[in-house]
This record gives structure tokens, C-alpha cells and sequence, in this order.
């Protein structure tokens, strides 16, 4: 039997298109709970690496253009911080196989 290949995450990413919107589908609600309460599971969590802490300038980068809209930030920030929608028809991300 024909050993199955697995495709790696480049290989993966290369599947998917973005056409962003010019405005956030994913708005953060209240910064200072992200600087001063939170351990920013979102910076971990997220498959797409949208999340990212700047400790430059003590808050998160939101790189909405980048979400594969997989819905784990709408419920796993513990402060319910993240002000979750999809884009608007026509934007977001596109599957080239289904
Ligand atoms: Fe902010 Fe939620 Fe991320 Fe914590 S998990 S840093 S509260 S967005
Ligand atoms: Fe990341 Fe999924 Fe949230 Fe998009 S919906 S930002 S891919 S966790």
C-alpha cells in the first residue's frame, strides 16, 4: 500500500488565498485587560499566528488579514475580549480545495 504523503505547513498555506478587507473582522476590546490581566493564550492559541504581543509597546498586534476564521479566539480568550465576526462577503479567506 502507498504510503499517504503529508503536506507540510507550507505546503498547507500554499492551499489558501486572503483577500483582506480594509477594516478588522477581529476587534480586541479592552487593551489594558490584554496588558495587565492576561497571559495572552491568543499569541499560542491561534493557528494562523494573528495574535502577537509587542513588548515594544505593550499591546497586541492584530494581523486580521492573515485568520483562517476558525472561530478559536471567539471562545478561548479567557476575558472574552475579542469582538469575533467574519468578514464581509467576499473577503476573508479562501479554500482552493473545498
Ligand atoms: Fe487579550 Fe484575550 Fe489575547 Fe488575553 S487572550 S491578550 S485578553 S485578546
Ligand atoms: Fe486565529 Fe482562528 Fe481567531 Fe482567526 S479565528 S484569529 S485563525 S484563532
Amino acid at each position: 500500500m502507498a504510503k499517504k504523503e503529508q503536506l507540510t505547513l507550507e505546503d498547507k498555506l500554499y492551499l489558501v488565498k486572503f483577500e483582506p478587507d480594509e477594516e478588522s473582522h477581529l476587534v480586541i476590546k479592552d487593551m489594558a485587560t490584554c496588558v495587565e490581566k492576561c497571559e495572552r493564550p491568543c499569541t499560542r492559541f491561534c493557528p494562523a499566528g494573528v495574535y502577537k504581543w509587542d513588548e515594544a509597546n505593550k499591546y497586541i498586534i492584530v494581523n486580521y488579514e492573515e485568520c483562517f476564521e476558525c472561530g478559536s479566539c471567539r471562545i478561548s480568550c479567557p476575558f472574552g475580549n475579542i469582538d469575533w465576526k467574519y468578514p464581509r462577503g467576499g473577503f476573508g479567506v479562501q479554500f482552493r480545495y473545498g
